[in-house]
């Protein structure tokens, strides 16, 4: 039973602080920045900040509270001010979604238009599998910078990806690691905290964000997603950064690889004219609004970006950018499965519906992802999905294939959790729209 009014009262332990968020009371200002201070300095324990963020997902945030969050965690470390050096940068961002390799084709197709890309990006979360993660697989790619480096890897290669560091947001790369193991990942306010904070700390000049939704994203309904990129843009706004938001399918996944090594191998494919064409058209719709962001007329933005692609110097771009991270850009030195499973369909008709979250703690399982804190991962394991929603199968065709590394996993319940994750009907189904909504072009 709960002790205090919400919102009420001078807490002092930070338990109380906890139990006034758990009870629904609004937090006030300097009760954040505690949270936050704790997160950043170790001052408050793990198991104390996993109940806050539980509270938080549970009870939510009010406007107040969420942009106190996003302004503490963003001033928990170095604000870096990349637009002062490069005043046209550009910053891309994926609220996490499943064979999701977007940001290694946006990077190549954009800094090949001559406009510079800096991107903090993440590790995995909960079933999703991260920039920074599908980077590692590349041999020697470095990805921890300061912001000399950050700058002289603009100057190099005209892309910098970072990893949050104690130098930029500290406090969302504890608050996220987190969140990745207590189920607290999906909450608006969470949400917008964590990647708002490290936006802002980086300062790019424009920000072009990319909300998924569906089954396979943090936000399952249309309704959630918009909601929450009207609540990324307003705050991105508020703050002075051009921002606009794709708010883009994820219902089945977006490529058709799943996995640190896989993923980079199916951007590679796109940069060579080949692979998904959803990934290709999520890519270049995000580059042109990303670009018309900064000043670019819309159509131009498009058709520069197609022309990257297509005359292959974006394909270049990508070997420049992974030798100015000091990575080696030769694909055969990405780690391989030592293992495949087919799973195939039980029956013939038409792919209803992928549950794309479970293929995606599947790839976790087999070690795409992190099962718990410290984990490591196997960059050679992946899920390849073969079929997507509104394809005919037949019979005994292969669904998708298993891709096993090293990991000691239950294969025969992962491939039947694999099968149960596609729905099969007589009637044809129609996929869904890939761009379901642009939010912020007003
Ligand atoms: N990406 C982030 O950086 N943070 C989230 O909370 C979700 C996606």
């Amino acid at each position: 039973m709960s002790t205090a009014p919400p919102g009420a009262g001078r807490a002092s332990s930070f338990a109380e602080i906890i139990a006034i968020k758990r009870d629904g009371g609004e937090l006030s200002r300097e009760q954040i920045a505690r949270f936050v201070r704790g997160a950043s300095d170790g001052s408050v324990g793990d198991e104390q900040l996993a109940a806050m963020l539980m509270a938080v997902c549970i009870r939510g945030a009010s406007t107040a509270e969420m942009v106190a969050l996003v302004e503490e965690m963003r001033d928990s470390g170095a604000l870096w001010k990349l637009n002062e050096t490069f005043p046209l940068t550009l910053d891309k961002h994926s609220t996490g979604g499943v064979g999701d390799s977007v940001s290694l084709v946006f990077a190549p197709v954009v800094a090949a238009c001559g406009v510079p890309v800096s991107m903090l990006a993440g590790a995995g979360l909960g079933h999703t599998q991260g920039t920074l993660d599908k980077l590692a697989a590349i041999p020697g790619f470095a990805v921890a910078c300061s912001r000399a480096e950050a700058v002289a890897r603009l100057e190099r290669c005209g892309v910098c990806f970072a990893a949050q560091s104690d130098e930029v947001a500290p406090a969302d790369r504890k608050l996220y690691a987190l969140r990745d193991l207590t189920a607290t990942v999906p909450s608006l306010p969470l949400i917008v905290a964590s990647i708002m904070s490290k936006k802002l700390a980086v300062g790019a000049a424009a920000l072009i964000l990319d909300v998924k939704v569906g089954r396979g994203a943090f936000c399952k309904t249309f309704q959630q997603a918009e909601e929450l990129a009207q609540a990324l843009v307003a705050v991105a706004r508020a703050a002075g950064l051009p921002t606009k938001a794709l708010v883009t399918d994820m219902n089945e996944p977006l490529g058709r690889r799943l996995g640190c090594a896989a993923e980079v191998r199916e951007a590679l494919e796109v940069l060579e004219g080949r692979g998904s064409p959803r990934l290709r058209e999520v890519t270049l719709a995000l580059a042109a609004e990303g670009m018309a962001l900064l000043g670019r007329a819309p159509e131009e933005a498009r058709r520069e970006a197609c022309e990257a692609l297509e005359s292959g110097r974006a394909r270049q771009q990508w070997d420049r950018i992974v030798e100015g991270h000091g990575g080696d850009p030769d694909p055969r030195r990405l780690a391989r499965p030592v293992r495949l499973a087919e799973v195939a369909a039980e029956r013939s008709g038409y792919v209803a519906s992928i549950d794309a979250e479970v293929l995606g703690w599947i790839a976790v399982a087999l070690g795409a992802g992190r099962r718990f804190k410290g984990d490591l991962l196997d960059h050679g394991a992946g899920v390849a999905v073969h079929v997507g929603i509104g394809d005919p199968v037949r019979r005994g065709q292969p669904l998708v294939t298993l891709e096993f590394g090293q990991r000691a996993v239950d294969g025969e319940g992962l491939a039947r959790r694999a099968a149960a994750a596609f729905l099969l009907q007589d009637a044809p189904a129609a996929p869904n729209p890939l761009i379901a909504a642009v939010v912020g072009g007003e």
